[in-house]
């Protein structure tokens, strides 16, 4: 308002106005101020307070304390590329940079980038290389990126050599020239295998090569593979980070300025991005990871010892077992030991485990993992049906392998219903 416009009377009460909001104005700026660098500043922070707190500041409009949910495809210019930092949701969303900023905290990353599916962040990562170039990865992965590495990248000229990571001596031995990335899922979905992240993070960086280091299965709560030396973490964060089974999405993190910038364009480019909404789900998630994440800890201890004590049970896969192959060094790079498991019961007909996956009342039966409902899978047939069985059998992935996804359920619930399901 021009106050040269303004009848006398309401000229003064605009300049006691003033007056009077001046100091209230900067008292609230400055308490903003400290407020945005205490949240912004989280190297201070332990795990706990970081998980709710890191990257995610009170909305400087109007206070609230959750991030509101842009849901807006445009932002209004003052002229050409005059803006606010936001010109188009493809590129960048305020409820995005949110997100982006708590995930790169939580990996102790200086940047973070989200994606539409865990899918989408692999993609941009092989969208780093170059035909000719040769990626390393681990035999016993995940069915998606193993679909989509052998059934579309390879048709564009990228070679991708696959191999027991595991024993570190594999992947030195694969090392040529060529090699461009290592990839590694640790633990492994299904066999729970773990990688020495430090050790092939050394092999890496001797051979010129960007180290790519799937977490998913640990989540940040247990592991930080950017700590151990990797380039990028990838996480499908459908599962623990999202925690509620409610969310497709994935992210990417780095530390490397120039690598961000590469995958920032590739991010804007090809367009895989999540929606404002499903960001602001994640955001919500993401404040109850680290006490999900120490249930999923408890039952998954308590569940792992009930099947292992089963007479019915041959095999079961999970790392926090004492004798299990991979204790070792899940003790050294984990925090705990999660809620992911498989086991083989002693009958290896595959009918005999389908008539478990049937029989569960609260695992249910469903692809996916990392919500806070327990759940039962049938690899061969479900998550990894695209890997050849010939190529699964040899990996050790047998046909009536069961994978679970233990919840945080009361585990007194989960083994009475494993418990009746086996019989
Ligand atoms: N990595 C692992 C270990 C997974 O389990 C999955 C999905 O199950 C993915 C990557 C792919 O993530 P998304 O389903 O979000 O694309």
């Amino acid at each position: 308002m021009q106050s040269a416009h303004l009848p006398q009377p309401l000229l003064l009460q605009n300049k006691n106005l003033k007056r009077a909001l001046v100091p209230f104005c900067s008292q609230a700026i400055a308490i903003f101020l400290l407020l945005t660098f205490a949240l912004t500043n989280f190297s201070f922070m332990k795990l706990d307070t970081k998980i709710i707190h890191a990257g995610v500041q009170p909305d400087p409009s109007t206070g609230a304390i959750m991030t509101p949910i842009f849901q807006t495809s445009t932002y209004v210019q003052q002229g050409p590329n005059e803006h606010k930092g936001y010109d188009y949701s493809r590129a960048g969303n305020p409820t995005r940079t949110a997100l982006e900023n708590s995930l790169a905290a939580l990996e102790n990353a200086k940047h973070g980038l989200a994606f539409a599916s865990g899918v989408a962040a692999t993609d941009g990562v092989i969208r780093l290389l170059k035909p000719g170039d040769e990626v390393i990865a681990a035999n016993d992965m995940y069915g998606g990126p193993y679909r989509f590495f052998s059934k579309l990248w390879e048709d564009f000229g990228i070679k991708f050599i696959y191999t027991d990571t595991t024993n570190i001596e594999n992947v030195r031995k694969e090392i040529t020239g060529k090699t461009k990335l290592i990839w590694v899922e640790t633990p492994t979905n299904p066999l729970m295998n773990v990688t020495d992240i430090e050790a092939v993070a050394a092999i890496a960086k001797k051979s010129n090569a960007l180290l790519c280091v799937d977490n998913t299965f640990a989540s940040p709560y247990l592991q930080n593979a950017i700590d151990l030396g990797a380039d990028i973490v990838m996480h499908s964060v459908t599962k623990y980070l999202g925690g509620h089974s409610d969310v497709v999405m994935g992210a990417l993190m780095m530390n490397s300025d120039e690598l961000r910038e590469k995958l920032f364009f590739i991010q804007k480019s090809c367009g895989a991005v999540p929606g404002p909404m499903d960001c602001f789900l994640v955001l919500r998630g993401i404040k109850t990871l680290h006490v999900r994440m120490q249930r999923h800890c408890e039952n998954g201890r308590k569940v792992a010892a009930f099947l292992r004590n089963h007479d019915k049970v041959k095999t079961v896969y999970w790392c926090g077992f004492e004798d299990a192959k991979g204790y070792e060094t899940a003790k050294k790079q984990m925090r705990d030991f999660g809620g992911m498991m498989s086991f083989e019961l002693k009958d290896e007909n595959v009918a005999a485990a389908i008539k478990v996956l049937k029989a569960t009342k609260i695992f249910a039966l469903a692809e996916s993992l990392g919500g806070v409902e327990s759940l039962i899978n049938h690899p061969a047939t479900m998550t990894h049906a695209s890997i050849p069985r010939e190529e699964r059998l040899k990996n050790g992935l047998s046909d009536s392998l069961i994978r679970l996804s233990v919840g945080i359920e009361d585990a007194d619930d989960l083994i009475e219903d494993l418990q009746q399901a086996i019989g």
